[in-house]
Formats: structure tokens, sequence, C-alpha cells
């Protein structure tokens, strides 16, 4: 096939992952069609108005605001003029069942302090740990991210063997290497619960993984004034100045083909629509299952790219103010270990969950009517499992016992202070935004199934056809997908340059 100077690319599907790449090929002069089978751009980056609350209904933190900036510098605009952001302190606060609690912050005395509450040495030995983090996250910037390595042997052509196994630490579980430097058992799971930025387990994950605390405390932890939905509104508004021609209300049935090469896109209301490049934000195996025939290798050989973990999100409007909260915050599990091993092996609801409880309101009580505030609520759960259905009752009984062991740990009367409710299970999950079997954060990070990698973002199967998202490298999280967005820009800017 020979294709034109600058050809003409559809992007399917409209998460930050395509916003991205759409926003990054528009700024390069291709012509781009984006369309999303939603009626709004953003994907998992979503929001529900209801009752007089503004619910974020995915994520809420937001790390590497350089990520996104990147996207506007490059099309010569301000990124501040389009999104607002701002910090938020603390961090986290950690809620342990025996009434304890331990704040993460940006401020230096302030850590200190906090540290100081485990022991006398536990300030050595974070500071030994970040310090730790922040070598494996400048390793993995420098070709990872930045050179957008996109295999396990590109990574050791790179890097070398030696700096690959040895800089990358490879070996070790990311619980592993929390434990070579921090001896007290509630700091270890603090730590672990860095996790939950890519919904995987601390004991499969690789200790690489360990690079997610300095990516917060090295780039700060932060919010989109406004709600978080902030940030789709900014980029929506970008693409469109840069001419990307988007459209909702469009689902794509099928890429078809020809000799190898993509040549366009057939829409729910049967009409086709030609393409030079494809670019899909739709996940690699929905992809290959739903929009392709024939496709049982491939999928057979992708199949160690597993999903991440999904979740149970309760979003509650309550009554009242909780004031022992901070914006964000997690209530521990007194068995970690039980509760990953439910999650990611037995595929089952786990007795007692780590909760990640999001109160909005304490840095925006715009979000929420008078006196009242919202409590976003997400327990990781099991993506879903053919072989072990949850039923809506199961799904339930969680969320029950959720609510309890919040109260319990502090929450009075949280039941009784709700005056609003909006409940997303995996299956909502799945069939709002087609992710794999209802993931939230793509493919699982698993040192034995993938070594924490994801697939390619080129095809395996089609020249011409490209994916960005959570399901293919630099993996899940709203930074990470916005900048394989840019990566695959960079991957077609290089495929055409050698025709
Ligand atoms: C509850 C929740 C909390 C989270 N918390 C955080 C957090 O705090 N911080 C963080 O960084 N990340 C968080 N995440 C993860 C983050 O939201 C995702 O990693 C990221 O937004 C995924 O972007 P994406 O572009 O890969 O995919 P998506 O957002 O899923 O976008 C894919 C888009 O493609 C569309 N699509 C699919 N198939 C088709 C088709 N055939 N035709 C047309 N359109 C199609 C879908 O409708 C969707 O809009 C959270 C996610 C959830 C759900």
């Amino acid at each position: 096939m020979t294709l034109n100077k600058k050809p003409h690319i559809v992007v399917i599907g409209a998460g930050l992952g395509g916003l991205s790449a759409a926003i990054s090929l528009a700024t390069e002069g291709f012509s781009v069609d984006l369309l999303e089978k939603n009626d709004k751009v953003g994907g998992k980056l979503n929001i529900l108005e209801k009752d007089g609350f503004t619910f974020d209904l995915g994520p809420s933190i937001l790390t590497m605001p350089h990520i996104f900036k990147a996207l506007f510098d490059r099309a010569g605009i301000n990124m501040d003029d389009y999104v607002s952001i701002q910090t938020v302190e603390p961090h986290w606060r950690n809620f342990f069942e025996d009434g304890s609690t331990l704040d993460l912050s940006s401020d230096p005395e302030i850590m200190q302090q906090e540290l100081l509450k485990l022991g006398p040495n536990t300030p050595k030995e974070f500071a030994r740990f970040l310090a730790y983090s922040k070598k494996l996250c400048e390793v993995t910037e420098d070709g990872y991210f930045a050179q957008g390595l996109d295999s396990f042997w590109e990574l050791l052509k790179y890097y070398g063997p030696v700096k690959s196994l040895q800089e990358f630490d490879v070996f070790r579980s990311m619980d592993q290497g929390v434990k070579r430097f921090i001896k007290d058992p509630k700091l270890v799971d603090v730590l672990n619960y860095f996790i939950k930025y890519v919904g995987s387990s601390p004991y499969d994950a690789p200790a690489l993984m360990n690079l997610l605390p300095y990516i917060q405390f090295g780039y700060g932890l932060w919010y989109v004034k406004g709600g978080m939905y902030g940030m789709a509104q900014g980029l929506e508004k970008l693409a469109l100045e840069l001419g990307v021609n988007i459209q909702v209300n469009v689902e794509v049935k099928e890429i078809q083909h020809e000799a190898g090469y993509a040549s366009a896109v057939r829409l729910a209301d049967g009409s086709v629509l030609k393409a030079d490049i494809v670019v899909s934000n739709m996940e690699l195996i929905p992809a290959y299952k739903e929009l392709m025939s024939g496709q049982e290798k491939e999928i057979k050989r992708i199949e160690k790219y597993a999903p991440s973990c999904s979740g149970l999100v309760l979003h509650l409007g309550v009554d009242r103010i909780y004031a022992q909260l901070a914006h964000h915050n997690f209530f521990y599990s007194d068995h970690p270990r039980e509760h990953f091993k439910a999650i990611f092996h037995e595929h089952k609801l786990s007795e007692d969950p780590t909760i990640y409880l999001v109160a909005p309101c304490k840095s925006d009580p715009a979000q929420a009517p008078e006196g009242c505030e919202i409590i976003k609520i997400l327990p990781h759960i099991p993506h879903l499992d053919p072989n072990k259905p949850l039923t809506a009752e199961d799904y339930a009984d969680l969320r029950e016992r959720v609510l309890i062991k919040l109260e319990r740990m502090g929450l009075t009367d949280l039941r009784k202070h709700i005056v609003s409710e909006e409940s997303w299970t995996p299956v909502d999950i799945q069939a709002k935004y087609y992710s794999n079997q209802g993931s939230i954060y793509g493919v699982v990070a698993d040192r034995f199934k993938n070594l924490g990698f994801k697939n390619a973002q080129r095809s395996g199967v089609l020249k011409n056809l490209y994916f960005v998202g959570g399901s293919v490298n630099p993996g899940g999280g709203m930074p990470m997908v916005t900048l394989s967005g840019q990566l695959v820009r960079d991957k077609i800017l290089a495929d055409l340059s050698k025709q």
C-alpha cells in the first residue's frame, strides 16, 4: 500500500489514550477522526451529576502533570489556559485497625513527624527507600518512557543486560523490594499499596513498581480544579482547536483490512470510514475479539497480558461532613496477603479488603450541596471471570462489609447518612468502556506472567494498526495512557519515514 504524505488517521475510542493520540497526531498535521461510542469523551475519566452532587466516576488522583503539559507544549499552547490543577495535602491519610493513622505528605517536616510515630529509625529507612524508588523511576524514564521501548528485548538492547537486570530489580517482588528497606509492617502495607495505581498485587508485581512512590513524592499529587473531568474537557478543547473531528455516540464494529493493512472501519450504523492508519484505544484483546475475526492465535500469544483488577466503585453523597478524612484515605486490611490472594489468585471478593476512600470536597466543597460531602469508596476486586462468576448479591454483600468496616473504623453511622448513591460493578465498567473483563487499569503487572510489561503498541497482525491505552506499554493510569498517545505518534512518524 502506498501512503499519502499526510495519511488520514482513525482513532477508535476517546479515552485519555485516544485523546492524547489524536492531539499528538493532529499537532503533526495529520487529519484525524476520533470516534467514541459513549456520549462524551474521556473514557474512564467520566463524570455524573446527581442529586446536587458531582461525582468523578473514574480517576481521582492526577500524577505526572508534565506528561499532560507536553501535549499542550508541543501544540504551542499553555496548559494553564485550558486546565487548572492544584496540589493536594496531605497526599494520603492511612487508617489502621488499631486506631492509628499515618499521613503521607510532600512536606519533609510533616513527613518526618509522621514517620517518627512508627519508631526512631523509620525516617532513615524511608529516606533510603525513597532514594531506591527515585533510581528506579529515573532509569525507567530514561528509556522505557522517553524512548517508548516496547518489549523486554528492546529494553535489553537499550540498557544492556547488566543494567536491565540489576537496576530494574527484576528478581524481587514489589513487597520484597519494600522490605529490603522498611521494617515497620504498617509502612510496608502503605508502600505496598502504591500498587493501587496499576491495579495489581505487590506480591506478584515486579520490584520495579517501587518507582510509584517516587512518582508521587517527586512529581506531586494533583487534583483538577472543579473536578477531575476538567482534564478531559481541556483535552477535548485542544483536540477540536487542532482540527480533530470528534464524533461521539459512534461505535466501531469492525476493522477492515486488505493484504495485512487496515483499510477502513465499519461503524454501528453500517457506514464505512476509510483510513490509512488506525489507532485503537479499545483494549487489545477486546479489539481482536470484537473488531477482527480469526485472531485466535494472536489472542493466545497475548494472553499473558491478563487484565488488572476491577473495582466496586461506590459514589456516596452524605448529608454530613466527616472531619477526620483527608482528600485521599486508605483503610487497611489486617490481612493484606489474604486480600490480594483473594483478588488475584482465587478470583473472589476479599473478606477484609483494603479500602481506598476519596473525599474530594476536602479540596473542592462545591462538588456537593452545603453541609454534605462525597464519599467515594473503591475496594479493588477481581476482574470478571466466566469460570468464577460473581452475582449482584455478592457485590451487595461486599458493599455492606465495606460500609460496616468504615463505620467501625470511625465513620460513624455512614449508612444512615447516605442521601445519594451511584454504584458500579465490573459488569458496568466492562459494558461502559469495553475494557478487558472489566479491568480498570488495563494489564496486570505480574513478574511471572509478563515481567510488568504490556503488549507492544504496534499490532502484531496489521502493519498500520497501533494501540494506545492501558493494555499496551507503558501501561495503565492517567499519565501512562496519555504518554502512550504521544509515543504512538513517534512510532507512526518513524514507520512513515521508512516508507
Ligand atoms: C474507578 C476508577 C478509578 C481510577 N483511579 C485512578 C486514579 O486515581 N489515577 C489514575 O491515574 N488512574 C486511575 N484509574 C485508571 C485510569 O482511569 C485509566 O487507566 C485511564 O483513564 C484509561 O484510559 P484509556 O485511554 O486506556 O482507556 P478508556 O478510558 O477505557 O478509554 C477507552 C475508550 O474507548 C471507547 N471505545 C472502546 N471500544 C470502542 C469502539 N469499538 N468504538 C468506539 N469507542 C470505543 C470507550 O468507550 C472508552 O471511552 C481509575 C480508573 C477507574 C475506573
